[in-house]
């Protein structure tokens, strides 16, 4: 069956970076990849075109493709918009929403020739490959009740931080079931010490673990997580914890790599639908000059391909086509080094080209 992809290149580098990726979408077709690859507008660019950040057409065929190949939304353009519910974010929050994309998965590669740009010694980073899981349409980011209201003469701020077994128990099987394709070795992040919600998250992946007998599962609070992280990285394989957790350290993870415009990450749902995006955001300071680092959005489409199109060959050749071009030297500005040569985004595509 014909799957379709959608391609919505978004605001500030997007339409750059996704330009690139596109490429080698088609490359891969001109291989045998059975994709009907089409386009829309997201973020500020639909806003401008149709005064709304995710116009119903867009989530038409959003909802009609398998997957969705996102560069990045947002920029100082639409942070005057008053109405909160028409910023650019805002229109990638409700294509996650209306998906139900609840598993996010961000690898944290180090490149072992980009180990030097690390935020630590090399040797700490060297051949790291971690991949955090992280629960992405529930916890204290969506928790009701929410809000700021006057309580005995002052305001109060307040969120809650809510989960369901269900919820902890299907981002659970997307982690046991990673760590089974990985080193086996699952680690399960929470506060379990302080917060009911995470007792009842460390339990349920208890519960889980005994269906994954050949997964080694441990618990780890997230104060001592973030140390560990930044200690000895490697020690980790899959990390799995809920949606704000997982922010800050899928951030604090991405640093230890040194090299935020290398990493993909993916959004998934339960039938497999997924949206794919490069870590960065819409870079608006170097938005149009044609030096922004296509690979973590190329990288993206090899995610996409292994989880949603189910042809982990392909992705493997562009990842190899990816370590290929590093090998030969070849660097865009924000991982250039002494001795690399630095290239332009399209010459960056090139390469991957004819390395895949
Ligand atoms: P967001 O809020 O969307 O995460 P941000 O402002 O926090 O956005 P980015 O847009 O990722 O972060 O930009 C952070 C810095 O990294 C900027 O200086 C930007 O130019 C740089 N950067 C981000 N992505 C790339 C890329 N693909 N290539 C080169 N530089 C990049
Ligand atoms: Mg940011």
């Amino acid at each position: 069956m014909t799957h379709k992809v959608l391609i919505l290149p978004g605001d500030g580098i997007g339409p750059e970076i996704t330009a690139q990726a596109s490429r080698i979408l088609a490359a891969c077709q001109a291989r045998g990849l059975d994709v009907e690859v089409e386009e829309g507008l997201l973020g500020g660019a639909a806003y401008d075109a149709h005064g709304e950040p995710l116009p119903s057409e867009t989530l038409e065929k959003a909802k009609a493709a398998r997957g969705i190949l996102l560069g990045a939304v947002g920029g100082p353009k639409w942070d005057k918009i008053e109405d909160l519910a028409k910023r650019p974010e805002k229109g990638l929050l409700g294509v996650r929403k209306q998906l139900g994309l609840f598993g996010n998965l961000r690898p944290a590669i180090t490149y072992p020739q980009l180990a030097a740009a690390s935020s630590l010694k090399p040797e700490l980073v060297a051949g790291l490959d971690i991949m955090i899981v992280r629960e992405l349409t529930g916890g204290i980011y969506f928790g009701q009740p929410r809000g700021i209201e006057e309580r005995d003469g002052e305001r109060v701020g307040f969120n809650t931080y809510i989960y369901s077994e269900s919820e902890i128990e299907r981002i659970g099987r997307v982690a046991f079931e990673m760590a089974q394709k990985r080193d086996k070795k699952l680690c399960s992040v929470d506060k379990a010490n302080v917060l009911e919600v995470t007792i009842l998250w460390r339990e349920v992946m208890e519960r889980l673990a005994p269906e994954y007998p050949d997964v080694e599962l441990s618990h780890m609070y997230v104060d001592n997580a973030a140390m560990q992280l930044v200690r000895a990285p490697k020690q980790f394989d899959v990390v799995v914890t809920g949606n704000m957790f997982g922010d800050i350290l899928s951030d604090a993870a991405a640093m230890l790599t040194g090299s935020i415009g290398m990493l993909p990450s993916a959004s998934l749902n339960e039938s497999g639908q997924g949206m794919y995006e490069p870590c960065h955001g819409s870079a608006p300071d170097i938005a149009g000059q044609g030096i922004a680092n296509p690979l973590a959005t190329i990288l993206s489409v090899a995610m996409m391909l292994r989880y949603s199109l189910d042809v982990p060959e392909m992705a493997s050749r562009i990842e190899a086509a990816v370590g290929k071009v590093l090998d030969d030297g070849l660097r865009t500005a924000d991982i250039a080094s002494d001795g690399t040569r630095t290239v332009s985004t399209s010459e960056m595509g090139d390469s991957v080209l004819s390395a895949f």
